[in-house]
């Protein structure tokens, strides 16, 4: 039987909507929620996102500042920018859109960040109190994983989970998120040996590498829930990391690149910038 193709896109729409109430309600108290948006350099893909999360906050009624700076700007000229942004009470969010060109320290930006206006969750406190299942800010793209995986009705609990990539942005906190959730985690990387035997084990698999159609259907174990956070340009054209024509025979369902895990990193750095105007951590 083919699988049952999740859709981002509608399941993302579906949040947007919500979140715009909820936004409504935070502005008729004089609350509106607002987001600040910097980007260093000309990195096309980044310009995209940038313009991407511009527009998602325009419709849902976010506030939203975009600060664009070019690549030769200095390390300290950048960190005056998030000292101003942290003391700005019309800012509840701050998104540093990696990654930053050469020459300036990224980790020590995404420090300068203040913990409680930190809604892509990358700064060392945030990754700390997720580690410790204490409530926190959940890096944008796992925390859509998430929600789709949810979406489709599957159990977590007690379930294998399988994640391919080990990055600070997708692979490690969504191991860690899954683990939250009571699952059997194991993360697999470039490294691992038998990469395809220990895939084969997973009810749940997340695949997030950045190689064309890694992903085969004798990877796959019937039924299993695939998730692809892969976006790769090939010939003009964007494709994941799953060979999504082949793998949809065997799986029981199978999120689309694109229109699948994308739309839902949007919607959820949007529904962490809302939460972000009450955080208590
Ligand atoms: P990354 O390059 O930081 O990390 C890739 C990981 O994959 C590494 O841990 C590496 O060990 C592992 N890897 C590489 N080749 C492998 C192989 N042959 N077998 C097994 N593991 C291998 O990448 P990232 O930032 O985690 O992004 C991964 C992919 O997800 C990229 O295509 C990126 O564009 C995409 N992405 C999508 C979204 C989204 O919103 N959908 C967000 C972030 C990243």
């Amino acid at each position: 039987m083919a699988a049952q193709i999740i859709n981002g896109k509608e399941i993302a729409a579906e949040i947007r909507s919500e979140l715009k109430e909820k936004v409504a309600a935070l502005t008729a108290q004089g609350r509106t929620p607002g987001l600040a948006v910097v980007l260093v350099g000309d990195n096309p893909a980044s310009q995209v996102y940038v313009r991407q999360k511009k527009k998602a906050c325009h419709e849902i009624g976010i506030y939203s500042e975009e600060h664009r700076l070019p690549a030769t700007i200095t390390q300290e000229e950048l960190l005056a920018l998030i000292d101003r942004l942290n003391a700005d009470p019309k800012i509840h969010g701050i998104l540093v859109q990696l990654p930053l060109p050469d020459g300036l320290d990224e980790n020590e930006v995404i420090e300068r960040i203040d913990p409680k206006k930190d809604v892509d969750g990358f700064h060392p406190i945030s990754v700390g109190r997720l580690s410790i299942g204490l409530e926190a800010f959940v890096p944008c793209t796992p925390a859509g994983v998430l929600e789709l995986v949810k979406r489709t009705g599957t159990a977590i609990s007690g379930k294998k989970v399988v994640v391919l990539g080990r990055s600070n942005i997708v692979g490690k906190p969504a191991a860690r998120l899954f683990l939250q959730e009571n699952a059997t985690v194991t993360i697999c990387h470039s490294r691992t040996q038998n990469i395809e035997e220990e895939c084969r084990q997973a009810d749940i698999l997340i695949v997030a590498v950045g190689r064309p159609k890694l992903v085969k259907k004798d990877w796959v174990k019937p039924g299993a829930v695939v998730i692809d956070v892969g976006i790769n340009r090939v010939d003009g054209q964007i494709v994941g990391d799953v060979d999504f024509d082949e793998v949809k025979e065997v799986a029981g369902a199978i999120t689309p690149v694109p229109g699948g895990v994308g739309p839902m990193t949007i919607a959820m750095l949007m529904k962490n910038t809302v939460g972000a105007v009450d955080v208590d951590h």
